[in-house]
């Protein structure tokens, strides 16, 4: 009998096969990359036995912590590069960041939410029945605790990577 819990069962394959992705860079080309498509619970909305949006987000989550598991300076300058376009002084560093500075930590927070924003927007163009999911839309509809955990989640794996990094 095969469980449900094992890298066989959906959820896990998809995760797996997402930050896989992930890993390679191939994220805005992921509609390309063979997969099976009868196990992968982007295709097949639902076939996961959970809510579509938590699956689609955990996803993301997890292929952002690919690419970006840590608060490096080159993070810092992506996150500065948004402030400069928003028109704020694009002065943030490492230390500040992790100092918990208010008004550098909702920069941080600006860049994990457009991160989780531009992946599911991937995952929408991943095949012709993925569901195209807006983060603002999810959030009316009573999905604001889930994002904002999702991006509490990442921002406290970067951060603690950074800590780990300094000691
Ligand atoms: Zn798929």
């Amino acid at each position: 009998m095969i469980g449900n819990q094992g890298e066989d069962d959906p959820f896990h394959y998809t995760v797996s096969h997402f930050k896989e992705i992930a890993r390679q860079n191939l994220f805005a080309e992921n509609a390309g990359v063979a997969h099976d498509m009868d196990r992968c619970a982007v295709c097949n909305p639902g076939i996961a036995g959970r809510d579509p949006f938590s699956v689609y987000l955990e996803v993301i989550v997890e292929s952002v912590l690919v690419r970006r598991p840590g608060l490096d300076e080159a993070l810092v300058a992506e996150i500065n590069g948004d402030r400069a376009m928003a028109g704020f002084d694009a002065d943030l560093t490492v230390s500040r960041l992790l100092e918990g500075d208010r008004n550098a930590v909702d920069s941080w927070v600006s860049w994990v939410r457009e991160a989780l924003a531009t992946g599911l927007g991937l995952l929408s163009i991943h095949s012709p029945t993925s569901l195209d999911f807006d983060l603002d839309e999810q959030e009316s509809i009573g999905y604001g605790p889930l994002i904002a955990s999702s991006i509490q989640h990442i921002i406290g794996q970067q951060r603690r990577l950074a800590t780990a990094l300094r000691k």
